[in-house]
């Protein structure tokens, strides 16, 4: 079984998701007492939203290239990053270690052939929805995507930042996500990818008005298969 390097801590409760999944798809598949082989790297968030708020993305790439490092280090033959936004950094890192990097865009583009949704509504924190490196790595597996507007951008970044992040998980919060969701399909989405590895806590397929690809869950079930030794949870088809 492969070793998978995890840089996490970004937030720590999502990261408990991830861990929790890969192991799930490793003991199904294997049974008896299996588990994943997993070098974690677990970061400081503080530290990394202090280089977040300054526009510091220098150093947010160092912070997380040193962590893919020593996740080599402890025997890590493929590493992941555990947050969408942070894969802003991801050429950095990429470019800093000597395995691939499984990058969750790729996960939730596959996710999106599988199900022949075209057009994906991105909700998450402001730079993934405002900048270009989210969309553009959806777009290169032939995946469009349409962004809420600035007041719902704005809503969406702040109940990760000061709720979500934080493990707090409030009812209004959750309407407002829904209401979001709403206007993602009226603009054309067939789903929306819950582009924030925390966003999963506070809203299910139960609550959506449209089908949901949550990005930690399909990012971790490609990890745990990878570990397995397949290459299917990133792969369209
Ligand atoms: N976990 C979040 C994400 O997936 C946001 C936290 C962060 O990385 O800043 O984007």
């Amino acid at each position: 079984m492969e070793t998978l390097g995890l840089i996490g801590g970004m937030s720590w409760h999502s990261t408990a998701t991830y861990y929790r999944i890969i192991n799930e798809v490793v003991a199904s598949a294997r049974g008896g007492h299996a588990s994943a082989k997993i070098a974690l790297q677990s970061l400081d968030f503080e530290e990394v939203r202090q280089c977040q708020l300054r526009d510091d993305w220098d150093a947010a790439a160092a912070l997380l290239t040193e962590a893919g490092q020593r996740c080599v280090g402890g025997g890590a033959t493929t590493v992941a990053i555990c947050t969408n936004l942070m894969h802003k950094v991801a050429p950095a890192v990429e470019a800093g270690i000597d395995v691939p990097l499984l990058h969750i865009g790729d996960a939730v583009a596959a996710e999106a052939a599988r199900n022949g949704w075209g057009t994906l509504g991105i909700l998450g924190t402001r730079w993934v929805m405002e900048e270009d490196f989210y969309a553009e790595r959806l777009a290169r597996q032939g995946v469009g995507a349409v962004v809420p507007d600035a007041a719902d951008r704005e809503a969406a970044d702040t109940i990760v930042f000061d709720e979500l992040t934080r493990g707090i998980v409030r009812d209004p919060s959750r309407t407002r996500y829904v209401d979001i969701i709403r206007r993602l399909g009226d603009q054309g989405a067939d789903a929306v990818v819950l582009a924030c590895t925390e966003v999963g806590l506070l809203v299910g397929p139960a609550d959506s008005p449209l089908p949901l690809v949550d990005s930690a869950d399909v990012h971790a079930r490609a990890l745990g298969l990878l570990a397995l030794g397949s290459s299917q949870g990133v792969e369209g088809t």
